[in-house]
């Protein structure tokens, strides 16, 4: 029996992760059709204003961006306000999400649009603002992808502040989804599993990962992405952290996976190198000094959050 790192007890880990501060009061009980047009109306919303990946920040000072915008300051963005959607309340305020159609080259003076991975990784926003961002950006390019009904082909239109569209041929009520991502880390003795695939950077490897297919549960996608991609047999599941992941629409669920074969078979479709890696290893890759240059995801990364706790537990 493997001994897990959630054996001991220990904070949330999920709280450590990037895109998990989000502290807005939904609502979700009470959302009128027309709560996103109300909140608009009210002079302290706050709004974010997202296009193409992107998030619109106010260059507040060296290094200090503010992701907020006025309704009134909004307008100079080309921002479709029919189209914003609530987020919910924050300090009694209404957060708003809306999407923009201006060409980040042509953006007032101020103002930068940054794309949502050099927000987290560069740690431009606070961890709150940001998981405000994972709700926003989730639901405006669900909105963006969802302007069809699935049933009849009609045109849906948006109700309930953003958080349902409805078709104006059939009726059918279309409501935001989650894509669940199983991504684990593989352990075997005082090894652990990573792999690298044929888009990473040089010498970057990462914990195997894929979507969790329909009528699966999740210890069973993690059992079959880890045997399709590497061949290594998996016994015992345990569930560790998640975290929202706002491309455009994913929940990673983060696991840890006692494996049961130590024979590596890599899918070459997938990863280009896949390998077990000691303890000692491990810890030295979280330092950026192993010797022949390999590294791990960035902090706030799940996979990061997941290498991390199995190598700084008790072996
Ligand atoms: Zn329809």
């Amino acid at each position: 029996m493997i001994a897990f790192p959630l054996d001991e007890p220990r904070a949330e880990a999920s709280l450590r992760v990037a895109f998990s501060g989000n502290l807005i009061d939904r609502q979700a009980e009470t959302r009128a059709d027309d709560a996103a047009v109300r909140a608009l109306e009210c002079l302290d919303a706050r709004l974010l204003v997202l296009g193409e990946g992107r998030i619109c920040l106010r260059i507040e000072g060296e290094d200090a961006f503010n992701p907020y915008f006025s309704r009134h300051d909004a307008e100079a963005l080309a921002v479709r306000f029919g189209e914003a959607v609530l987020l919910g309340h924050e300090g009694g305020a209404p957060v708003l999400a809306v999407s923009s159609d201006i060409d980040p080259e042509a953006l007032p003076k101020g103002i930068k649009a940054i794309d949502y991975r050099s927000v987290y990784i560069q740690d431009l926003i606070d961890r709150t603002a940001l998981g405000a961002l994972a709700q926003g950006a989730a639901l405006v390019a669900w909105h963006q992808n969802h302007r069809f009904c699935g049933r009849c082909g009609g045109e849906t239109e948006m109700r309930a502040g953003g958080y349902k569209r409805v078709c104006r041929a059939c009726g059918r009520e279309h409501f935001p989804r989650t894509d669940p991502v199983v991504i684990m880390l593989a352990l075997r003795g005082d090894t652990c599993l990573l792999g690298r695939g044929p888009h990473f950077a040089p010498g970057a490897v990462s914990c195997l990962a894929g979507f969790v297919e329909p009528g699966e549960t999740i210890e069973a996608a993690v059992r079959r992405e880890i045997a399709e991609e590497s061949s290594i047999a998996i016994g015992q599941v345990a569930y560790h952290a998640s975290q929202p992941w706002p491309f455009p629409y994913t929940l990673m669920i983060g696991c840890y996976a006692e494996a049961t074969s130590t024979a590596i078979v890599i899918d070459e479709n997938e990863l280009e190198e896949c390998r077990w890696f000691s303890r000692a290893e491990v810890r030295l890759m979280l330092e950026d000094k192993h010797p022949e240059g390999y590294r791990v995801p960035p902090g706030g990364a799940i996979a990061n959050i997941l290498i991390r706790d199995w190598a700084s537990s008790v072996s």
